[in-house]
């Protein structure tokens, strides 16, 4: 490897990647589309959240007197529902208006008393309790005016997307969703609903990184299974790299006599580092292809997952400087021994469970980097550091899938 990063950590490998981003774009988009995108600004609210004080109850409103006993009747004199202000109303003493919840406060009042509360007969209310003050919900006491309560970098979640329309934002500046060309090699793919011979197998990389990519918040681009061949290989990478930001191959990276991505990328691209500290999923290699970055992932379909779950993700989340998707690490409890490395992280597919003891990681399945199934039916992945023992009844960190 003349003098290139070989065989590294996680942490020097992810370090090597981040100093060679994808260019970035930003749009403006309606916040109806706004689902999973990245904030490319901070938001300052346009107003103040609530706009005015109004009422957190069904019920009446009128002045607090601190010197009145209760049961205390009052004259009802209007009715103020959930928009506009009711500007007949100007509440005195001994008066109360019938106030719905969301309500302005009529002028002269600052107390509500829920409408359980109150014995309604005619135009007099009878209040069986004082009002309280804390059920009106006091202007801007959520967010202030110009208070910038959403920051570069956050992924919209739901809540996030109801806040941009609560400030008073239609559209929104975000990050452009990043094209990730996604290139399958080897000559025993075959796509699935075809027919195969012996020797070939359905090609399931493509479809798993896919789905990863979106739920990164990326667009895919699948590109049809690459033969075993430079020629190939070259021709569908140049038209990767002509539409895409990024490039991901699976399989052939390793040591094998067709493990071309390899051989392509050191002869004819720039590789950046080959190898890490990772079981599953020890070949990867990134590097860029005419200027393109290139992340080439092994082949087996459990490696290819692990390695876009410890390396991709976090380099998307670092290009956007992104919040998001958010990677939940839990302590837990290792049911059954896992066989651990002195000089590689180890992660292996776990069922959790949540007990009165903490969390319980079950290994319940054949742990081959080819198992699919191992993974579709987990929950978790240990993060067993080098020199971890692994024996049952250790507690470990766990990535939640
Ligand atoms: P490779 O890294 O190319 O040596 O591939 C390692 C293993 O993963 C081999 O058993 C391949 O058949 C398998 N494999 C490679 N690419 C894919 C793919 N796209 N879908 C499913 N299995 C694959
Ligand atoms: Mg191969």
């Amino acid at each position: 490897m003349d003098g290139r990063p070989y065989f590294i950590t996680v942490e020097e490998a992810q370090t090597i990647t981040f100093q060679t981003p994808p260019s970035l774009n930003v749009d403006t988009i309606p916040i109806d589309a706004g689902s999973n995108r990245v904030l490319a600004e901070d938001l300052p609210s346009q107003v103040n959240d609530p706009p005015f004080d109004n009422s957190a109850m069904d019920g009446f409103a009128c002045r607090f007197d601190p010197e009145a006993t209760y049961p205390l009747t009052l004259e009802i004199v209007g009715l103020q529902a959930a928009s506009g202000v009711n500007d007949a109303i100007d509440v005195k003493a001994g008066q109360a208006v019938r106030i719905m919840t969301g309500a302005p406060m009529p002028p002269g009042t600052d107390a509500i008393l829920p409408i359980e509360r109150c014995n309604v007969e005619g135009n007099r209310v009878t209040f069986m309790e004082a009002p309280k003050p804390h059920f009106v919900r006091k202007m801007g006491e959520n967010l202030k005016k110009d208070a910038v309560a959403l920051t570069k970098g956050m992924q919209l979640t739901p809540s996030r997307i109801g806040l941009c329309a609560t400030m008073g934002y239609a559209t929104v500046p975000v990050y452009r969703r990043l094209r990730i060309g996604i290139v399958s090699t080897g000559d025993e793919l075959k796509s699935p609903g075809e027919s195969l011979k012996h020797g070939e197998i359905y090609e399931s990389n493509s479809f798993g990184l896919a789905g990863l990519v979106e739920w990164s918040g990326h667009e895919p681009v699948r590109f049809p299974a690459v033969a075993d061949s430079m020629e190939a290989l070259r021709t569908t990478l140049n038209e990767a790299k002509a539409t895409c930001d990024l490039i991901l191959t699976s399989g052939g990276v390793s040591m094998g006599e067709f493990d071309y991505v390899r051989r392509l990328m050191e002869e004819e691209g720039d590789v950046h580092f080959w190898r890490m500290k990772i079981r599953p999923g020890s070949p990867p290699l990134f590097g860029l292809w005419d200027g393109t970055p290139l992340f080439g992932l092994p082949g087996n379909p459990v490696s290819s997952h692990v390695v876009f779950r410890m390396l991709v993700a976090p380099y998307l989340r670092h290009a956007l400087g992104s919040d998001g998707p958010k990677e939940w690490t839990v302590r837990a409890k290792l049911c059954d021994p896992v066989k651990s490395t002195n000089d590689c992280v180890t992660l292996r597919r776990v069922t959790l469970t949540s007990t009165e003891e903490g969390m319980m990681a079950h290994q319940p399945r054949h742990q081959g980097s080819g198992n699919l199934e191992s993974l579709a039916s987990a929950s978790g992945l240990t993060l067993l550091q080098p020199g971890q023992s692994g024996e049952a009844g250790e507690w470990i960190d766990v990535l939640v899938l």
